[in-house]
């Protein structure tokens, strides 16, 4: 069957760089955006979400890395749904690998995040991904499928395809060791499967993006895989030239 899933890529620029930095990325972003044919998605520290929205061009949707799972109220320091949308994301990072691991992020706090996130019409990029412990004791496929399945327990195949799933390996992530191509496919196809089983229309039209190490010079090889439809791409996308040439390998 053809594969009609439109290719995301989506920048997490985590906890980097000013107002000014991000406003300069657009601005030089934005002329190498109309050559693209994937859906770009730049995920920011939220005290910068409105500035950036205001100033993104067209094609170029603003992302939050975290939400809360609560509704407004007495939650110091959290960021409501409700909020983000107001300041003019569509999308939202939930449960990156290092929200779970330093913020004691559990499966099921996710699955209540990717739940808010909905409900307020935000897409959540839905991250899971094995440590590297994980990995070596076989238990690669075990937890990626734990993960998912607290999210599809909670929102359902059909609503989670509304936003992406991302699978990250921990041990990828910022450390220069990517999953190779065959890996990372491995898995997607698992992941896929997975939710083929629920509802394999659903399954068929969900964006599965890879993340961890991604770079220019090995982006092509990881999204010709049959089941990575683009990435998360985290230290690379905080430089113009790398995420376009990022961008421009997905197709
Ligand atoms: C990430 O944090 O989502 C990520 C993939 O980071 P990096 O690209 O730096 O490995």
């Amino acid at each position: 069957m053809m594969n009609r899933r439109t290719s995301l890529v989506a920048a997490n620029w985590k906890m980097n760089g000013s107002r000014a930095s991000g406003l300069a990325w657009l601005e030089a972003f934005a002329p190498r955006r109309a050559a693209l044919t994937c859906e770009v998605v730049v995920c920011a520290p939220s005290v910068y979400l409105a500035a950036l929205s205001a100033a993104a061009a067209k094609g170029i949707d603003i992302g939050a890395q975290d939400v809360s799972e609560r509704e407004p109220g007495a939650f110091t320091g959290d960021v409501a749904a409700t909020m983000l949308v107001e300041v003019g994301c569509h999308w939202v990072i939930v449960g990156h690998s290092e929200r779970r691991q330093l913020h004691g992020e559990g499966d099921a706090v996710v699955a209540a995040k990717a739940e808010a996130a909905l409900k307020a019409g935000l897409r959540p990029i839905v991250c899971v991904g094995e440590t590297l412990a994980e990995r070596e004791a076989g238990q690669t496929q075990a937890v990626v499928a734990r993960q998912l399945d607290a999210v599809l327990d909670r929102v359902g195949a059909a609503a989670l395809a509304r936003g992406a799933l991302a699978y990250e390996p921990v041990w990828a992530i910022g450390t220069g060791r990517t999953a190779t191509p065959a890996q990372a496919q491995e898995v997607h196809s698992e992941l896929r499967a997975r939710v083929a089983a629920r509802d394999s229309g659903t399954a068929a039209a969900l964006r599965l993006l890879y993340g961890g190490s991604v770079k220019p010079a090995n982006a092509a090889e990881l999204f010709a895989q049959a089941d990575i439809d683009g990435g998360l791409i985290g230290g690379a996308s905080l430089v113009v030239d790398d995420f376009a040439s990022i961008c421009a390998a997905a197709r």
